[in-house]
């Protein structure tokens, strides 16, 4: 690979605006680093590009060379596809342009803008785009792949949002897609991810959203059961509005919690309401009660505070490992499985999160995006993060012990953002009934499989080849 991809940076080096990194320039490093420290590879060349030309210029010549290709937006992708060994990264880190149109509630931005750009500039004249919880993730992987977050009932997923996209495919040509033009290209972008090609621009609706309610609690010992019984029971009939979830794990040795709860098994409710505050103190005081809380919490914040406020849990180069799936309804037993496994939590800042999502996410026809099913609005994370390399086993298998005993209670399918490097036999369950549109899809922009670093569909021709990293 090292000489071919020595002959990609001579051909690219005239005529690329942007970095061309190799691994003896002394950015190198820093610029090669993603987020999840579990995964380390060395490309052999980063190309930073400047623009659409760029983009284009590196895909035609890493295709033409057969040099192995990554894409990387915010690099969080949890199987670190954002990288590989000897080959080239289009690296977007340099694309990070928003325009924001007040008055039609729409954005542009480019395809290496993290979250935390567009909040603020979104944020500036009042407005929201839909998107996850932790400001410094990549939006065009997190879009790509559907998009969760505090807004999803009130507003859909991101890729519900989504009113078009500017894409380079594999042979380097460039489309626009919306519900209009190239109407396939579309669907497939919406929960497809990073397979059809490198999203240059995508074009969203925004939404008017301020300060927003924002509620915590904790629950201990026989309470944690009881209260997320009862918020299995209060979702399906929840407003929109109401965005209640849980994170199960152990209550950190700090001083801002009372010392009977600190270090202990937890159940930390989280209760975001966006709307009519008057209404909006109501239910959260109202969920909020359940169960004999603990250090009830309760403030109307600025959106953006609550886009950042979960980033330092999840830093750059820790070492994280996840399972996620699906559930129609948790059955007490499944309850008092994940209750059972706070016991034995190999690393204080494992947790278990625990999501719902209904309203206008679940609104959406399964047969609109490639997202796919909405049916099954019980979300569970199984969210590993440690530091130190020789914990890598007793976290690993604590995560796919619990994973074990919850699969059988699960629906089919899974959330592809959400999936570890070591899980490609869940893609087709990932897709399900769009499997064969999405192979449609794929088998038509990128036939030989050049844009393979993802949750990936294998063309037709070349179904059965194995996938590289
Ligand atoms: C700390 C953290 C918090 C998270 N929170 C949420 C959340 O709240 N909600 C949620 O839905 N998900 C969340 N996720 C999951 C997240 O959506 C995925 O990890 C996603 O892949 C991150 O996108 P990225 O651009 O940073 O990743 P990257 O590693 O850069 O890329 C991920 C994939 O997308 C492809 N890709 C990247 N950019 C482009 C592009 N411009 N065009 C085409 N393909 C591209 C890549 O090739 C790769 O296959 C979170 C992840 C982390 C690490």
């Amino acid at each position: 690979m090292g000489d071919t991809v020595g002959e990609l940076y001579s051909h690219l080096k005239g005529e690329f605006r942007g970095d061309l990194l190799r691994p003896s320039d002394h950015e190198f490093s820093e610029a090669g680093r993603i987020w999840n420290g579990m995964v380390t590879r060395t490309p052999g060349l980063i190309a930073r590009c400047v623009g659409v030309p760029d983009v284009q210029a590196a895909v035609r010549a890493a295709r033409t060379l057969g040099v192995l290709t990554a894409v990387r937006c915010g690099g969080h992708s949890h199987a670190g596809f954002g990288s590989c060994n000897g080959g080239l990264v289009i690296d977007l880190y340099l694309m990070r342009q928003i325009s924001v149109d007040e008055l039609n509630r729409r954005a542009r931005f480019a395809g290496g803008c993290l979250l935390g750009t567009i909040d603020s500039a979104t944020q500036a004249v009042g407005l929201a785009f839909p998107a996850g919880v932790v400001s410094h993730t990549g939006a065009a992987g997190l879009v790509l792949g559907g998009g969760t977050g505090w807004l999803n009932c009130l507003h859909g997923l991101s890729c519900d949002n989504v009113e078009g996209f500017t894409v380079v495919v594999a042979d380097g040509s460039v489309f626009h897609t919306s519900a209009r033009e190239n109407p396939d290209l579309f669907w497939a972008l919406r929960g497809g991810g990073g397979n059809f090609g490198v999203v240059t621009e995508f074009e969203v609706r925004l939404h008017p959203v301020t300060g927003v309610l924002f509620g915590t609690a904790m629950c201990l010992d026989d309470d944690i059961s009881r209260v997320l019984q009862c918020w299995r029971d209060f979702m399906p009939e929840a407003p929109d509005n109401l965005r209640w979830g849980f994170s199960l794990a152990i209550a950190p040795d700090t001083d801002n919690l009372p010392s009977r709860v600190r270090r202990r098994p937890v159940a930390s409710a989280s209760a975001v309401w966006v709307g009519d505050l008057a209404e909006g103190h109501r239910i959260v005081d109202h969920v909020l009660s359940f169960c004999n809380p603990e250090v009830v919490t309760k403030d109307v914040i600025p959106f953006v505070r609550l886009q950042t406020m979960a980033d330092a849990e999840f830093p750059h180069g820790r070492r994280y490992y996840t399972r996620s799936g699906y559930f129609k309804s948790f059955s007490d037993q499944t309850i008092t499985a994940m209750v059972e496994a706070l016991a034995t939590i190999p690393s204080p800042t494992n947790q278990i999160e625990l999501a719902y999502l209904g309203g206008a996410a679940a609104r959406v026809d399964a047969a609109d995006t490639a997202f796919g099913d909405r049916g099954a609005p019980f979300i569970v994370n199984l969210l590993g993060n440690w530091q130190n390399v020789e914990d890598d086993a007793a976290n690993v298998s604590w995560i796919c012990n619990l994973f074990a005993k919850l699969r059988p209670a699960m629906v089919p399918g899974v959330y592809v953002n959400f999936m570890s490097g070591d899980e490609d036999d869940r893609v087709p369950e990932a897709y399900r009934d769009r499997w064969e549109r999405l192979v449609y899809v794929k088998s038509t922009y990128d036939p030989d499989n050049f844009f393979r670093l993802n949750q990936n569909l294998r063309p037709q021709k070349t179904a059965g080849k194995g996938s590289d990293s």
